[in-house]
């Protein structure tokens, strides 16, 4: 039995189906987790959401006897400096896919290797591990969805892990202070495994069932909103998948699950997926500041997109129809380049990562996985058929509230304008 093992934890902020937790607390006498609060990667508008989670998780490890110990710094420095400390004999951490996460990675492995303690990564960042499947007919990784999802259904699944019982921590560390409160945060979403699993229960329970008739619905509440639980790994995707299948007709659900897993292995492939083109195919791109910022402000005069862009700044999220509305505007309409949005939503988003994001702008631009990148797009027609009482519209862009339906998508066709309200910035007709 190894005496130590320091478990770091990044993106996968709970206690539930951890393997690299429970298979510390399985194999050393004394187990450290650790989180490091590297300073330079800004966090935007996530470190309140950051700090909630902390907290929680910190609360779950001392429910069970443990603790979470914050330090401020390098991560690898930082992991590196307690093993020190402790006499560690093992790192254990969790995949990761990014270029950020993979470089990391590789130089803690190095500093682990010449520090003689062993490094191990584990499974949990999504339902299938990023590198598990290939294509038959060669490659790396899935270019295309379809095939991907028929390899994924069929692969064989790890056993969903146990919180474990008691986490034994060595005595004598000090814990390490939490980031502070008073950033921003969101009434919607509480950070942490607490309110992930409480969400995910009750969204079991009561809505999935409605999932596929009701996602495209963008006035009613009708996606599960885990998207930020699952960005910090408060939820596991592979319990929830899991569970899902128990809950009932859940097959839409899961399907969604399949592209968050889909986009990871194409960027575990590609991890210069947030400013390079994955397939480029010579788009001349507009700039356009003047346009790109009346788009940032969701000040664009057209009411769906301005919606969408106003929901992400009041609540930190947007629904899925909206950031396509609003994401293929900006790059066919604007024909602004993708980075500018899609840097605009990693910023603002809680659910913002690297994968999901770049690989949905990337797809919208056309130059990503899209089978068909030139399909085209009417956004006046999706705002009427996916919000057709105007609800959407009405509730974030109050200039707009009192229009009757019949103009609240057009608002330009009424003679006099709206006052507060911009003029279109490009042609709709
Ligand atoms: C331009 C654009 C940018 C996006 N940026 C992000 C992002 O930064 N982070 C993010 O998590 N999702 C992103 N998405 C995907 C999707 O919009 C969100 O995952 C979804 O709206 C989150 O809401 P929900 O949790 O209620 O989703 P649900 O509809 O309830 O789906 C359940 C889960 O499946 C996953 N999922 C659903 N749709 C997708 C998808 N198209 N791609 C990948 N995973 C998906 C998410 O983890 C989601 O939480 C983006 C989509 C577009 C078009």
């Amino acid at each position: 039995m190894t005496d130590t093992v320091i478990v770091l934890f990044s993106r996968d902020l709970r206690v539930h189906d951890h393997p690299a937790l429970a298979a510390a607390c399985e194999r050393a006498r004394h187990v450290i987790p650790l989180f490091v609060i590297d300073p330079d990667i800004p966090a935007g508008n996530r470190l309140g959401f950051l700090a909630e989670c902390l907290a929680d998780l910190r609360g779950s490890l001392r429910e069970r006897g443990g603790e979470l110990v914050v330090r401020r710094g390098d991560p690898v420095a930082e992991t590196m400096r307690l093993a020190g400390e402790s006499g560690a004999g093992a790192v254990h951490t969790g995949v990761d896919v990014s270029a950020l996460a993979h470089r990391r990675q590789r130089r803690l492995a190095a500093e682990c290797e010449r520090a003689g303690v062993e490094f191990r990564a584990f499974p949990g960042l999504t339902v299938v591990p990023p590198d598990a499947l290939r294509p038959s007919g060669g490659g790396d990784h899935y270019r295309v969805f379809t095939p991907y999802w028929r390899a994924w259904s069929r692969q064989p699944r790890r056993d969903v892990l146990k919180a474990p019982g008691v986490v034994h921590v060595p005595e004598g560390l000090s814990p390490g202070r939490l980031p502070e409160p008073g950033h921003e945060t969101y009434e919607l979403f509480r950070g942490g495994e607490t309110a992930g699993r409480r969400r995910m229960e009750q969204w079991l329970r009561h809505c999935v069932d409605d999932y596929a008739d009701g996602h495209d619905d963008m006035a009613g509440n009708r996606t599960s909103r885990l998207s930020p639980y699952l960005r910090f790994g408060c939820v596991s995707p592979l319990e929830l998948e899991s569970l899902a299948g128990e809950a009932g007709d859940a097959g839409e659900f899961v399907r969604q699950l399949c592209w968050r897993d889909f986009f990871h292995q194409v960027t575990r492939a590609f991890p210069r997926i947030n400013r390079d083109d994955y397939r480029p195919r010579g788009h001349e791109w507009c700039d356009d500041e003047h346009a790109a910022q009346a788009w940032r402000e969701g000040m664009t005069g057209i009411p769906i997109v301005d919606a969408g862009i106003r929901q992400m700044l009041a609540e930190g999220w947007m629904h899925n129809r909206a950031r396509l509305i609003v994401g293929s505007f900006l790059v066919r309409r604007l024909r602004v380049d993708w980075r500018v949005g899609a840097d605009h939503f990693f910023e603002r988003l809680l659910d913002g990562d690297v994968a999901n994001n770049y690989g949905n702008w990337q797809w919208v631009a056309g130059t990503g996985n899209d089978t068909r990148p030139n399909r085209p797009v009417n956004h006046i027609r999706q705002a009427k058929r996916y919000d057709p009482e105007g609800e959407y519209v009405r509730r974030y862009v109050p200039e707009l509230a009192t229009l009757p339906k019949r103009v609240i998508h057009e608002p330009w066709k009424l003679p006099s304008g709206v006052p507060g309200y911009p003029a279109p910035l490009v042609s709709m007709a």
